[in-house]
């Protein structure tokens, strides 16, 4: 199933949709075609060019609130998957709650981390500056980015530049 990248007018990576979709928005005047594939998109009557990177026309405000579930997956790739704590990119990876939620600390990307094995056991249930413990990076949430390289089995090749340009998985 071939997936069009989705920009918003700024040119930020949003989303990716399906063709159809890409489609319509383009047929409505809601976006514009940045991108397309050489093979033509046949309708009844006539042939469109076969959108591969749409940009939407308007800016949409995507709210902070909006955050995306927390998953292992998008977590470690957020961190690049290594240790928040020790650097180490080798040995079983775990979720940390930065402030234990034994101690009142929420589930939110400002408060997980990715943590090697070890340096979660020798964190347990205290805080960092009980355990001594420092944060290479500061969790935040991770930019649209790192989900639509999650989503896409293999991302094209015309869509790299796009994506390079609003940062790599770890957003600065
Ligand atoms: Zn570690």
């Amino acid at each position: 199933m071939q997936q069009v990248l989705v920009l918003n007018a700024s040119y930020e990576p949003l989303n990716v949709c399906s063709v159809r979709r890409a489609h319509v928005l383009v047929f409505k005047g809601k976006a514009e075609v940045i991108e397309e594939l050489s093979r033509p998109l046949h309708s009844a009557t006539t042939t469109f060019p076969w959108p591969h990177v749409i940009r939407l026309v308007t800016y949409i405000r995507v709210p902070r609130a909006v955050q995306r579930k927390i998953s292992r997956r998008a977590l470690f790739a957020r961190d690049g998957w290594r240790c928040v704590y020790c650097g180490t990119a080798s040995g079983r990876l775990t979720l940390d709650h930065v402030v234990p939620r034994s101690r009142g600390g929420d589930s939110v990307w400002e408060n997980v981390v990715t943590s090697c094995a070890p340096c979660n056991l020798r964190k347990g249930n205290r805080t960092l500056e009980e355990s001594g413990l420092e944060l290479r990076t500061k969790p935040r949430p991770p930019a649209p980015v790192l989900f639509i390289r999650l989503a896409a089995p293999k991302i094209p090749q015309r869509w790299e530049p796009y994506l390079t340009s609003f940062g790599a998985t770890t957003a600065a």
